[in-house]
């Protein structure tokens, strides 16, 4: 189908598949920046190893407050240990008490007390060693997180005035795009926008007798109605064709 010759008061000498081509660029041109805005605001929104980090944290910190709380119980039951051997101790080297049996009987007591006391010792070890271990890979995480939330701040600082800045360049375009949409002839924007939502690219320049599009020869009738600036569809393709 033709649709003939149309020129816009607003943009004079502009024919009506340049226009549509105009009104096509300004359409790529609103896709590439929306990709562009849509990739600003994951980019913003993406939180996932600032997320991970602080479940980690949040994880190691019950282990940390057990092994605390083993370790805190460990040196209580050491010291009540050592307080009975102490007690034994000077009992012994008192001199208050004479009966050899009990002298040989608090001496048996005491050396297992100090075999206790030296198995607990050990016991006490392993456990603060343990608590260093988690508090370390703990620190580290706290480190990491911190780290992350800075990256965050940092990110969230450079990436909004880039978003802003697309929302403004996306606005101009927007407003050109519908300003030249109100001056195109309804039944050819109709047409445009059916190609546009069925093939993607509506308009699509003629190359040496060819279209660009599918890459088959325009018929010299149809090229000459196109040079015209005249609303030619491919008889391949149907996307409108456009020539400079
Ligand atoms: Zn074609």
């Amino acid at each position: 189908m033709t649709i003939s010759h149309f020129t816009s008061t607003i943009s004079p000498g502009m024919t009506l598949a340049g226009q549509l081509h105009k009104l096509n660029q300004l359409d790529l041109e609103l896709q590439k920046k929306q990709q562009e805005l849509n990739e600003v605001e994951n980019h913003l929104r993406d939180n996932m190893a600032l997320v991970a980090a602080e479940s980690k944290l949040v994880s190691q910190k019950e282990p940390l407050e057990d092994a605390r709380r083993k370790q805190k119980n460990s040196e209580w039951e050491l010291e009540d240990l050592q307080e009975k051997a102490r007690r034994i101790d000077s009992k012994l080297y008192s001199g208050t008490t004479k009966d050899s049996k009990e002298l040989v009987n608090l001496e048996k007591e005491v050396k297992g007390l100090k075999s206790q006391i030296r198995t607990r010792e050990d016991a006490l070890l392993g456990l603060m060693s343990q608590v260093e271990e988690i508090e370390a890979e703990a620190k580290t995480t706290a480190e990491e997180l911190e780290q992350l939330k800075r990256e965050w701040e940092q990110r969230q600082a450079t990436s909004r005035p880039r978003k802003s800045e697309i929302e403004t360049v996306l606005a101009k375009i927007k407003g050109d795009r519908n300003g030249l949409a109100h001056q195109i002839d309804s039944e050819a924007l109709n047409i445009y926008e059916r190609i546009r939502l069925t093939i993607g690219q509506a308009v699509v320049k003629v190359e040496r007798g060819r279209c660009l599009g599918c890459h088959v020869n325009v018929p010299t009738s149809q090229w000459q109605k196109t040079k015209a600036g005249d609303l030619i569809q491919c008889n391949n393709c149907s996307r409108i064709l456009y020539l400079e």
